[in-house]
């Protein structure tokens, strides 16, 4: 223990050095945000993930697709922290970071931002109000770096209302408006955190067409800034997405790459026509 403590460098400019002792030296590991390798849990006995491994780039988008019971959630669960996994690596910043290790509020306030299937935003509180009680929060990096605490810019709100297309809307109580933009409000309470990886789990679910094309759109230029993974069914929306797609079954990776390689893979489309 002691011998591995004195092995790590100690000084700031050497922290490549420390993420590469740290990882082993292994590229895969100290070029991607988000590293799991060999990653599996059970469930009284059922093996819901299996020997999972993925990787993302920083600033990367991928989807995830796979039939009910894939082990997509599950997969979020573990990078969350609410699942432990029984085996494998879960790395967070290039290898820096055992997620492993952490618990769900250490590893939200580390820059993995979650949005959850069904929205959750505050119903008695305005459009605005919910982005300023986001940028107050525990996390709200403005919040600290300005001593905004009480006092967040009015223009910090209008900007994520205006990506999130809800300017217009800023004054309504967000138990008024559609579902639709209920999941928009969501997505820019977690932008408002700044995270470093924004996980969606099938955000467009229960939207009309207009605003599933609105979401896509929406997601695109946030991963201009983050890394974003999105769970979703809807292949509409998944070809908008435009990104690299990761097939799961069983709880592993069947097929990874463009989504017209996925798609057209004989597994996947065994696996699909199989439900
Ligand atoms: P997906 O999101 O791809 O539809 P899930 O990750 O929700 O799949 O589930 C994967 C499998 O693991 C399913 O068979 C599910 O029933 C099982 N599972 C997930 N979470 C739990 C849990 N907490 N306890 C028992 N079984 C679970
Ligand atoms: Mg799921």
């Amino acid at each position: 223990m002691e011998t591995i403590q004195q092995d790590i460098p100690q000084t700031k400019a050497d922290d490549e050095e420390v993420n590469n002792f740290l990882s082993g030296e292994r590229p895969a590991v100290t070029q991607a945000v988000l590293y799991l390798d060999g990653v599996s849990v059970s469930f009284d006995g059922f093996k819901a993930i299996r020997n999972l491994s993925l990787y993302l780039e920083p600033g990367e988008m991928r989807a995830i697709i796979g039939p009910n019971g894939a082990g997509k959630t599950t997969m979020m669960d573990i990078i969350t922290g609410k699942t432990r996994p029984d085996e494998g690596e879960v790395l967070f910043d290039h290898g820096r970071h055992d997620l492993t290790q952490l618990d769900e509020t250490a590893i939200a306030n580390l820059g993995i931002g979650r949005k959850f299937q069904k929205p959750t935003v505050f119903e008695s509180h305005t459009v605005a109000d919910n982005i300023l009680l986001a940028l107050k929060g525990p996390r709200g990096p403005f919040a600290c770096l300005y001593g905004w605490r009480n006092n967040v810019p009015a223009e910090k709100i209008d900007e994520i209302l205006t990506t999130t297309g809800l300017l217009e809307h800023r004054n309504r109580m967000a138990g008024e408006i559609s579902h639709g933009q209920k999941q928009w409000l969501e997505i820019g309470m977690l932008l408002a955190q700044d995270p470093a990886v924004l996980l969606v789990d099938e955000p467009v679910a229960g939207m009309t067409d207009a605003e599933t094309v609105q979401t896509a759109d929406l997601l695109r230029s946030i991963a201009r800034n983050h890394a974003v993974v999105v769970v979703e069914h809807d292949m509409d929306f998944v070809r908008a997405l435009n990104c690299k797609v990761t097939c799961l079954h069983e709880g592993s990776v069947l097929a990874e790459g463009p989504l017209d390689a996925v798609a057209g893979d004989q597994r996947v489309i065994e696996v699909y026509l199989g439900r």
